[in-house]
């Protein structure tokens, strides 16, 4: 023990080269996962009140010094907090959960076309509905409100589940595992002020879900009868059956690793 003391101690600089590649390297990755535009705005934020906290530094502005030293030494919290959604959804990566992990590939094809044949009933009988897949990230962060179901996909169930008098038709239909596992979930609406005006808290809810997590959304409007996918945060309207099976498929496919084999 004591060499390798001796050890460390001799070679004190390849711990501080370690010491420092550890904090480029976290560094690296909370600039790869915080959006770009938002981290801009902030380090703008951060460099005006640097400026100010010089200034007032030199100009002897003590009250505002004693202000900002405050401010500037609980720094990391703020950030922490300004970030927290960002930090959420990287954390949520470490609990990997693979899709369909317990079905086989005709069980997952038939899931899929559940869903399709679902999807197109409803947008034929201007049924709204919206049903979220989950993927790699956990939904259980929105699974506290709503209603616990765990039934096997079926396009008859799902279409009554979303009819006007049913007591769950409001709100997000959630799917993990393969399985219809909770109705009336409530997901947060997307804040970006770029989506398009015509489209409700529906289409706005499944791109505040999918921003924060990859699960995939499929929006029913009661008011067009179109089907979108949402992924992403990213909408795509307008799909008929065809194109919704292409998409569906391409997107829930299991990575070939995890593919079973029968
Ligand atoms: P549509 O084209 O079907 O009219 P829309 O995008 O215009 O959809 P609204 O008309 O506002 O949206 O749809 C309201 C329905 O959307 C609600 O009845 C509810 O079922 C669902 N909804 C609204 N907000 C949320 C939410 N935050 N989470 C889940 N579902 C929601
Ligand atoms: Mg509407």
């Amino acid at each position: 023990m004591s060499g390798l003391l001796d050890f460390l101690k001799d070679f004190r600089w390849l711990l501080d080269l370690l010491d420092i590649a550890l904090v480029a390297y976290i560094i690296y990755r909370i600039i790869l996962l915080i959006k770009w535009t938002r981290a801009v705005q902030m380090l703008l934020g951060l460099a005006v009140i640097l400026i100010v906290y010089v200034i007032s530094q030199a100009t002897g502005l003590y009250t505002l010094r004693w202000l900002l030293d405050n401010f500037l030494s609980s720094i990391i919290l703020v950030i922490i907090v300004i970030f927290q959604s960002d930090i959420r959804r990287a954390l949520m990566h470490v609990g990997r959960n693979p899709f369909f992990a317990d079905l086989s590939y005709r069980e997952e094809t038939e899931v899929m076309e559940e869903l399709v044949r679902a999807s197109v009933n409803m947008a034929n009988k201007r049924i709204g509905a919206l049903i979220v897949i989950e993927r790699e990230t956990g939904l259980k962060d929105f699974l506290e409100v709503g209603v616990e179901i765990d039934a096997k996909v079926s396009s008859d169930l799902i279409a009554s589940i979303f009819l006007p008098y049913s007591p769950i038709h409001d709100g997000a239909l959630v799917i993990q595992q393969g399985r219809l596992k909770r109705a009336g979930c409530f997901l947060p609406l997307t804040q970006n002020p770029n989506v398009s005006k015509a489209l409700g808290t529906r289409h706005r809810a499944a791109i505040g879900l999918t921003e924060l997590v990859d699960a995939v959304a499929i929006v029913v409007s009661e008011e067009t009868g179109k089907i979108s996918v949402v992924v992403g945060g990213r909408i795509t309207r307008d799909l008929d059956s065809t194109t919704l099976k292409r998409v569906l498929k391409r997107l829930l496919e299991p990575r070939p690793a995890k593919k079973k084999s029968t």
